[in-house]
Parts: C-alpha cells; sequence; structure tokens
C-alpha cells in the first residue's frame, strides 16, 4: 500500500483525496506550488490555506524527507550522503557547468547488476527507493539552490542502482519532475542511464515523457562486455543496439553510450575501431569517461595517451564524442564511493566504540 508520502503523488492523485474532503480544486494548486514552486513543504507555513486544511494535510500525509548526513564540495561538483528514513544510504551529486545546475540522483539502495567496475555492484541490491525518496533527492538539493537563486536545470539517473529495475517508480518520479506543476524540467532535460534491460527500453520508449537515453556500453564486443557486465550474457550487443535504435526512431533522440575506459581492457584503437563500426552513421553520441579507481577492482584508468588516441579514432570515423572529465572524482563521486567509505567509516568507529 502506498506511504501517502505527499512527495511521491502526481496532482491528479491530490485532486482526488482533496475532492473527497470537499476542497476545492484551487487548493491543489496552492500546495503543490509550496511544494515545487516555493521549496516550503511544512503545511503551517502554507499561509494561504485554511488551518483545518493545513491540520488534515499532517494528519493525512507523511512529509518525511532524507536528510543529508554528509556534505562534501569540490570544485563544480557537490556530493550529498543522504539518510532515509529506514536508515539506509544513498547518494546524489549536484555538477555545476556553464549555467547548468545538473543532480545526479539514485534509484536504488545498492545495485543488484554486479558491474565489475562499479563501486556500487559490490554492496548489492539492498531495496528500491520510493517515488519520494527519489523526488526527496532533488527537492533537498533545489532547496539549498533557491535560497541562491538557482534552480535544477538538468537531472541525470545516474547515481546508485539500476532506473530500469525500478521502472514505475523512476516513470512516476519523472512525471513530478517535468510537470508545470512539479519541477517543470524539460524532457530533454532528464537523462535514464541503462545498463541495457532491453525490454524496458521498449517500454520506455512508450512512455509519454520521452527522456533522453544513456547506454552504459563500456566494450565493443560481448566477449569483452560478458567480462565487466554480466546482464550482458542476457542482453548482448547486437539486441540491446536494436532497442536503442528504436528509442532514438520514436523518439527522435540521439542515444549517448557511455564508455568508461579501463587500461589495457577496453582502450586500444582495435576497440576504438570496433566501436565506430557499432555506431558509425547512427543517431548516436559517445561519451568517454575515464575509469574513477575503485580499490575492490584489479583495474586501472587509461593513461591520457590512451584515452587521447581512443578519441581521435572516433573523431576520424565521424563519431560524435565528448570525453567527460570525471567531474567528481576528487571527492570519490564516482558511483558509489562515498557511500562505500561512509559506511567503511562507521563500521570503524563502530568497532572501536565496542573494544
Ligand atoms: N545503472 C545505470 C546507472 C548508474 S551508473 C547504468 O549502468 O547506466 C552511471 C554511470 O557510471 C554508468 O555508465 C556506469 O557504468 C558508470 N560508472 C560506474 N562506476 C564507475 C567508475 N568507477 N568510474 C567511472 N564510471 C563509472
Amino acid at each position: 500500500m502506498s506511504t501517502n508520502n505527499i512527495f511521491s503523488l502526481n496532482k491528479e492523485y491530490l485532486l482526488e483525496i482533496l475532492k473527497g474532503w470537499n476542497e476545492p480544486s484551487y487548493r491543489v494548486d496552492q500546495i503543490l506550488n509550496w511544494i515545487y514552486k516555493k521549496g516550503e513543504w511544512d503545511p503551517e507555513k502554507m499561509s494561504n490555506l485554511p488551518t483545518n486544511l493545513r491540520n488534515k494535510l499532517k494528519e493525512f500525509f507523511s512529509f518525511d524527507l532524507p536528510h543529508i548526513v554528509d556534505k562534501k564540495d569540490a570544485g563544480n561538483t557537490t556530493k550529498y550522503l543522504l539518510q532515509l528514513s529506514d536508515g539506509e544510504n544513498i547518494e546524489t551529486v549536484l555538477i555545476k557547468h556553464h549555467n547548468r545546475n545538473t543532480i545526479c540522483v539514485s534509484v536504488q539502495v545498492g545495485c543488484s547488476f554486479s558491474c565489475k567496475f562499479c563501486a556500487t555492484g559490490l554492496i548489492g541490491l539492498k531495496r528500491n527507493l520510493k517515488v519520494n525518496e527519489i523526488i526527496g533527492q532533488v527537492l533537498i538539493v533545489q532547496k539549498e539552490l533557491w535560497e541562491k537563486g538557482e534552480r535544477i536545470s538538468n537531472v541525470v539517473f545516474m547515481g546508485m542502482g539500476e532506473p530500469l529495475a525500478n521502472y514505475d517508480a523512476v516513470i512516476r518520479s519523472i512525471e513530478i519532475l517535468n510537470s508545470g506543476w512539479g519541477f517543470g524540467i524539460g524532457s530533454k532535460h532528464i537523462t535514464i542511464s541503462t545498463v541495457g534491460i532491453v525490454p524496458k527500453i521498449y517500454d520506455l520508449a512508450k512512455e509519454k515523457v520521452k527522456v533522453k537515453l544513456a547506454i552504459s556500453l563500456h566494450a565493443p564486443d560481448n566477449e569483452l562486455r560478458n567480462q565487466i557486465i554480466p546482464i550482458n550474457k542476457k542482453y548482448p550487443i547486437e539486441e540491446l543496439l536494436e532497442s536503442a535504435w528504436f528509442y532514438a526512431n520514436v523518439t527522435k533522440r540521439r542515444i549517448t553510450f557511455e564508455y568508461v575506459l579501463i587500461k589495457d581492457f577496453n582502450d586500444k584503437p582495435e576497440h576504438a575501431n570496433k566501436l565506430s563500426l557499432l555506431l558509425r552513421g547512427k543517431n548516436a553520441h559517445v561519451n568517454l569517461i575515464p575509469w574513477n579507481k575503485v580499490k575492490e577492482y584489479p583495474w586501472e584508468p587509461s593513461d591520457i595517451y590512451s584515452i587521447k588516441k581512443f578519441k581521435e579514432i572516433l573523431d576520424k570515423n565521424g563519431i560524435n564524442t565528448t570525453l567527460r572529465i570525471s567531474y567528481g572524482s576528487k571527492i570519490r563521486a564516482g558511483c558509489g564511493q562515498l557511500r562505500a567509505s561512509y559506511l567503511s567509516m562507521r563500521r570503524l568507529n563502530y568497532e572501536k566504540n565496542s573494544d
């Protein structure tokens, strides 16, 4: 059953409830306006609502949000470690770049896909996040931005977890992010990044809000991809690409392919040539990301010479490519790393205290 957390509800649902209370529909606009436009979610402070309605809201809904347990700033990146009501921790990252404020949200506590280079993969899946926990990440960061007269312009589902494995909550969150009554963020400023759950990519293509799709490819053939992304055995590259081109056709949106460069594993000219063959002539864009070291894995990040050479080959083949220098690496912003270090710190403290 739903928790009735106010931050998980859409306008339609709120209208139903308030209709049942014999309240006029403009009250819903006022409530949503307080939350998503003014950043005020204490019903006591919703000054244009009658007292009895404020009381009813408090009785009927939970206004519970994640809270910040740690925050690290490094240049353009701020990384938040948040705690949920059951004590679990997740990460959210805010990246400032040119005039954009991009928030990177988590969708699960941990992840079940065990990619062999990713810090979150080491945790395993604890649970899915609820809509209010996804929206809560955006509200908490947006609240800080409002105080500076700024707003979140872009949302990327690239934090912890796999968005297409928590599909319904992600789609409902996107409605709140995109709607005029919610955050009002345009669909082309919202990106879902997936490890490649093929049937869900077809589902996503049918959704009302046509978001941008990023695919974590990371290897140009199945033999290599199988070694680092176990789900590739179920959904191999050919099927994944077919679904990607379908998505591009239906939505008219260019697909981004993320490619993490790992030294001597997937960063050789032959890999760049193979990747070019897969993507040539397609509505595609490659995002090269130097791998962020995670000490539990044997890999090393590619060196700058190999990275440049790799990009050169893609450029020569007419593949649209950007090199994403990992803004967050200085503060361990690479996927799941802040949470991992926080947990080990907590464990150490615990061990110290129980000596
Ligand atoms: N599960 C989704 C989204 C979460 S990860 C997905 O797989 O796309 C977001 C991106 O960060 C993915 O492209 C992922 O492969 C990449 N990533 C994970 N660990 C990384 C690391 N240590 N260094 C660089 N990129 C990493």
